[in-house]
């Protein structure tokens, strides 16, 4: 059980962004640790010192970062010192490191430098193995402080080279700590728990995390115990009860994205998609153009804004224009099957709506948008209702064509029930 630290006036000044303590979590947390606070003082002694003493009861370990520098703002070793009843010395074993690392980069030792192995007289240094500051370890009630450097570069080559491996010798016997991370499109985190409170109830060491991410939700279940192979077990039994619940909304697992899946799907069946677009403006093509190796299976994009170009681009007739709209599902048809019949791709998609916040009407508002994915075998054609703004429209737009031809690809059946709102 552990406890971070991060020190200096930057952080809670709000200047920088608290890296360290995000990636000592993570680092600690993959290693089966449980991190029960995170804290940030400024560079004042005490205040620092304060925040060493008081810690969470149960705490074994407590990580601390930054004012190890040669630099006058650089106070933590000596309020380390403070709180633990110990005085600074000039630490014999700290300064042979610095001397050994300064000589391999070729600079003197002068004197800010050297306060740098001004420590605490009981402390036992750790080396730093890409800069001059090295870190330190004290005991104190029980609990073992780790002080690391505060340059995130400095901190994160300290975390992998000693402190993992440190606490994990110092904790002895610990728990397994496995996850999986679903990746969930077109459900509502509050759907998602509708539907999971319909089902059976997870294995008891397994914990759920909802991870919002518009216009996706990552689900993370994370398993705890003392014995792995049961850890595993039970992570397994949950994925399961969660893919009975959720189905086909779960498009992969781990660190995929909706474009790069279906970019995976098409060139497992040497398929190709091209797409004519309108109020998406192209943000269909963005995303998938953003998966490394699209061009293996994306022939081409076009924006189609206006009716001419509809017309011109993918052969929509103007007469269907004019009876149904520019924004209907047969309009939607036929760009789709314009444009697959001219980039002579397996699949075309046609995007057409009305992303606002103007151009709505009793009939078709603002946040109607229609969707057709034609293939060699069909054509799945819908019309949707989404509710925010102009941008969260057009992504909700773009991803839910995606989604469509993934359904498409995979035998799957349409959801109707799509985010038709804002996650
Ligand atoms: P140095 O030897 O460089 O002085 P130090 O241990 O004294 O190292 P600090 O002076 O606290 O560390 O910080 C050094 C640099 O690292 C600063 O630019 C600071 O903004 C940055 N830094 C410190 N702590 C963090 C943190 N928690 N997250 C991100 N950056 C940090
Ligand atoms: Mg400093």
């Amino acid at each position: 059980v552990i406890e971070i630290l991060t020190i200096g006036d930057e952080l809670i000044s709000g200047r920088t962004a608290d890296i360290n303590a995000a990636m000592i979590a993570r680092a600690l947390h993959a290693a089966g640790c449980i991190v029960r606070r995170v804290t940030t003082v400024g560079d004042a002694p005490e205040d620092i010192r304060l925040a060493l003493l008081t810690c969470m009861q149960g705490i074994r370990f407590v990580i601390v970062t930054g004012g190890l520098g040669p630099t006058e703002d650089d106070r933590t070793a000596v309020a380390a010192a403070d709180a633990f009843n110990d005085t600074l010395t000039l630490h014999p074993h700290a300064l042979a490191l610095l001397r050994a690392e300064l000589s391999r980069r070729g600079l003197e030792l002068n004197a800010p430098r050297q306060k740098q192995a001004m420590l605490p007289s009981t402390c036992t240094p750790i080396a730093n193995p890409v800069g001059t500051a090295c870190g330190f370890v004290m005991r104190y009630a029980d609990r073992h402080y780790l002080f690391l450097p505060g340059v995130p570069a400095e901190a994160c080559a300290m975390m992998e080279q000693f402190v993992t491996g440190y606490v994990n010798e110092q904790a002895g016997l610990r728990n397994a700590m496995l996850s999986v991370t679903l990746r969930v499109f077109g459900m509502r985190e509050s759907v998602i728990q509708e539907a999971l409170d319909a089902g059976p109830v997870l294995p008891m060491d397994v914990a759920l995390g909802f991870y919002p991410h518009f216009p996706e939700v990552a689900l993370r279940l994370t398993g705890c115990g003392p014995d792995e192979a049961l850890v595993r077990d039970h992570l397994e039994q949950a994925r399961v009860v969660i893919e009975e619940c959720i189905g086909s909304c779960i498009y992969a697992e781990g660190e995929v994205s909706l474009p790069a899946c279906v970019g995976s799907l098409l060139r497992e069946r040497g398929s190709s998609v091209a797409v004519a677009e309108s109020c998406t403006g192209g943000l269909l093509s963005h995303l998938i153009t953003g998966v490394a190796g699209s061009s293996g299976w994306f022939e081409r994009g076009i924006v189609a804004y206006s009716n001419t170009a509809k017309t011109q681009l993918a052969g929509v007739e103007k007469g269907l224009i004019e009876e149904h709209g520019a924004v209907s599902t047969a309009v939607a048809q036929a760009l789709a099957q314009g444009i697959r019949t001219r980039a002579a791709s397996t699949y075309g998609i046609g995007i057409t709506g009305i992303a606002g916040p103007d151009g709505g009407t009793p009939e078709k508002p603002v946040g109607t948008v229609c969707f057709a994915v034609v293939g060699p075998e069909s054509c799945s054609v819908h019309q949707r209702c989404f509710t925010g703004t102009r941008d969260q429209i057009k992504t909700l737009s773009a991803f839910t064509a995606l989604d469509l031809l993934r359904r498409m690809l995979l035998g799957l059946q349409d959801v109707e029930t799509g985010p038709s709102v804002p996650l």
